[in-house]
C-alpha cells in the first residue's frame, strides 16, 4: 500500500508536507485498507493562498453563470457514471451499506443539479426604487470569496457537495477538509471537479486531522466563510476560531430528533405497520448515525406497550454485517471510539432506570470483528436521562410517552438542539397544529427522513446557524452588494464653507 497523494493545492496533488500518512480503516472488519495524507498547517496555508489567488486573480468568480452551471451539471454527469464505484467506497469507507452509498451518490448529483438550475433561474440584481428617476439602485449578489468546508464522517460525500455545489454556482474558490476517518470520496469528488475542467486553484482539499487542519482554516486570517458540518463541541470550537477574523460562519451540528406518535395513526393495522416500520428507520438507518435520526420515539401512553413490542421484534431481526453483503441491512459503527461512545451511553441509561427492549449488546461470531452494536430499544426513560438528552449517533432508540397534545409538544422541544422531528396522526388539524409548534429546522407529518434539494435543512437552537439546500443554502456563499448610482451627480453643500 503506498501513500496517495490526497492533498489537492493550486491544481497539484501532493503528499503531506511533513511526509505524515493516516491509514483508512474498514469499520466492518477493523483492517487498513487505503492511506492517505496527514496534512498539517503548513499544507493548510498553501491551500488557502491557491484558493485566495484563484479567487482574486482568477477566472471563476468572474465566469458566466451559464458556464458555471454547466460545469456543475458535468460534475452531476461523472457522479452518475461513477456511481457504483462512488458507492461502494462510501460504503466501505463510512460502514453504510452498498444500497445507501448509492443513494447517496444520486442525492449528490441532485444537489449539483439543483444549484445549477436554481443560478441560472436567477435575475441579475433586485432594482431598488429609491424614490427619484436621477438615481440608479440595484442590489446584487457575490461571491463571497475563499470559503473553508469541514465534513463529519457519516455522510461525506454528500456533506461535502452541500457546501461545494453552492459554494461553486455562487462563483467562490474553497479549501474542503473531509472527516480523517472518511476522506476517500470527497478525494474522488475533487478529481471529478478537475475532469469536468474546474480551472486550478478553484477546489482544493486538504486531508488530515480536526486539529491542525480544521482549527488553521477556521482562524485562517484569508478565508472568508467557514462552513461546517459536525459536532457541537467541534462546532462551538470553529465559531470561537472564526470570530478574530469575522469571517461569516455557517454551522450544522447535531440532533436530538423526535418521533411523535399520536395513538389514532396506528388504529388500523396496517397504519400501526408503516408508524413502527418508520420509527424503526427513523432510528436505525446507518446504525443511527444521522444528524436527523429519530432518536427519540414519543409515544402515547395508550398505545405504548403494543407499539414498543413490536418495534423490540422487529430490532431484534435486522440483520448486521459488511456493508456490501447481500442482504445486510445495517453496518457497524464508524469507528471504536463511536462504539465506546454508544455502549457508554446504554450502560448509563440502565444505571438510570431504563428498560431494554432490544440490543444493547455487540453481537458475537465471526463476520462481527468489526465496530458492531445491535440495534438498541430503551423503554421507560424520562428527559433527565443522559441518553435522553445528549446525541448518542449510535442504534439507540429512546422511549417516552405522553397523555395529550401539549406534553407531546412540551417532550419533543425539550432539547437544546432543533434540527428535525416528525409527527404521526391521522387527524390533519392535529398535525398541522404539532407540526407549527415544533422547534426544529425539518418537520416530517406522517413521514421520516426525506428531503429534497429545494428545501433548506438546517437547525434551530444548538443545531446549527444557517441553512443548506435551498435557497437560503446558495445565499450562505454569498455577500449582497447594493450599487447606488447618481445619474445628475451635484454638490451637497452640507458644509457652508
Ligand atoms: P466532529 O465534530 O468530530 O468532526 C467534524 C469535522 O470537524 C471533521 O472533519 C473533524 O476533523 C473536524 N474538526 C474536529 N475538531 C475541529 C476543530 N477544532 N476545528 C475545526 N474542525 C474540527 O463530528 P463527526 O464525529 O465527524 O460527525 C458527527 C457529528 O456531525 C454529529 O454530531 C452529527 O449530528 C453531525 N452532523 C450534522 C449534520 C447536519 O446536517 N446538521 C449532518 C451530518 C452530521
Amino acid at each position: 500500500m503506498s501513500a496517495q497523494q490526497t492533498i489537492h493545492v493550486g491544481g497539484e496533488w501532493r503528499s503531506a508536507a511533513s511526509g505524515a500518512t493516516r491509514e483508512i480503516i474498514d469499520p466492518a472488519d477493523a483492517t487498513v485498507f487505503a492511506l492517505v495524507a496527514e496534512g498539517g498547517t503548513e499544507d493548510t496555508d498553501a491551500a488557502v493562498a491557491a484558493a485566495r489567488r484563484a479567487f482574486d486573480e482568477g477566472e471563476w468568480p468572474r465566469t458566466p453563470v451559464a458556464e458555471r452551471a454547466a460545469l456543475l451539471r458535468r460534475v452531476a454527469d461523472l457522479l452518475q457514471r461513477n456511481r457504483e464505484a462512488l458507492g461502494a467506497l462510501e460504503s466501505r469507507d463510512a460502514g453504510k451499506t452498498l444500497e445507501e452509498g448509492r443513494v447517496d451518490v444520486d442525492c449528490v448529483a441532485d444537489a449539483f443539479r439543483y444549484f445549477a438550475d436554481l443560478v441560472m433561474n436567477e435575475s441579475g440584481g433586485r432594482v431598488v426604487d429609491a424614490g427619484s428617476d436621477e438615481i440608479h439602485s440595484v442590489v446584487v449578489h457575490e461571491p463571497v470569496g475563499v470559503c473553508a468546508l469541514i465534513t463529519p464522517w457519516n455522510y461525506p460525500l454528500l456533506q461535502a457537495s452541500w457546501k461545494i455545489a453552492p459554494a461553486l454556482a455562487a462563483g467562490n474558490t474553497f479549501v474542503v477538509k473531509p472527516s480523517e476517518i472518511t476522506p476517500l470520496t470527497t478525494v474522488e469528488l475533487i478529481h471529478l471537479l478537475e475532469e469536468a475542467g474546474l480551472p486550478a486553484g478553484v477546489a482544493n482539499i486538504v486531508t488530515g486531522a480536526g486539529d491542525p487542519v480544521g482549527a488553521r482554516l477556521a482562524e485562517h486570517p484569508d478565508v472568508d466563510l467557514v462552513s461546517f458540518t459536525g459536532g457541537l463541541s467541534s462546532g462551538t470550537k470553529v465559531m470561537r476560531a472564526a470570530a478574530d477574523s469575522v469571517k461569516k460562519v455557517a454551522l450544522e451540528l447535531g440532533g436530538k430528533n423526535p418521533n411523535v406518535v399520536f395513538a389514532d395513526a396506528c388504529e388500523s393495522d396496517e397504519d400501526f405497520d408503516t408508524a413502527v416500520d418508520q420509527a424503526l428507520n427513523a432510528a436505525f438507518i446507518h446504525s443511527g448515525q444521522v444528524c436527523s435520526a429519530g432518536s427519540r420515539l414519543i409515544v402515547e401512553e395508550s398505545r405504548r406497550e403494543r407499539f414498543v413490542g413490536e418495534l423490540a421484534r422487529r430490532a431484534e431481526k435486522i440483520r448486521l454485517g459488511r456493508g456490501t453483503d447481500h442482504g445486510v441491512e445495517c453496518g457497524p459503527l464508524v469507528s471504536p471510539q463511536q462504539l465506546a461512545k454508544t455502549e457508554e451511553y446504554v450502560a448509563s441509561a440502565l444505571a438510570e432506570g431504563a428498560v431494554l427492549r432490544a440490543g444493547g449488546r455487540r453481537p458475537e461470531g465471526e463476520g462481527y470483528e468489526g465496530y458492531f452494536y445491535r440495534p438498541t430499544v430503551l423503554d421507560q426513560c424520562h428527559r433527565e436521562m443522559r441518553v435522553v438528552r445528549e446525541e448518542v449517533f449510535g442504534p439507540v432508540l429512546t422511549v417516552e410517552t405522553f397523555r395529550t397534545e401539549d406534553e407531546a409538544v412540551a417532550l419533543a422541544n425539550d432539547t437544546e438542539y432543533g434540527l428535525a422531528g416528525a409527527v404521526w396522526t391521522a387527524d390533519p388539524g392535529r398535525a398541522r397544529r404539532v407540526a407549527g409548534r415544533l422547534r426544529h429546522g425539518t418537520v416530517w407529518i406522517n413521514d421520516f427522513h426525506p428531503y429534497l434539494p429545494q428545501a433548506e435543512w438546517g437547525g434551530f437552537g444548538k443545531s446549527g446557524i444557517g441553512r443548506e439546500l435551498g435557497p437560503a443554502g446558495l445565499a450562505e456563499y454569498r455577500e449582497a452588494k447594493h450599487i447606488y448610482q447618481n445619474l445628475a451627480p451635484r454638490p451637497v453643500r452640507w458644509f457652508a464653507g
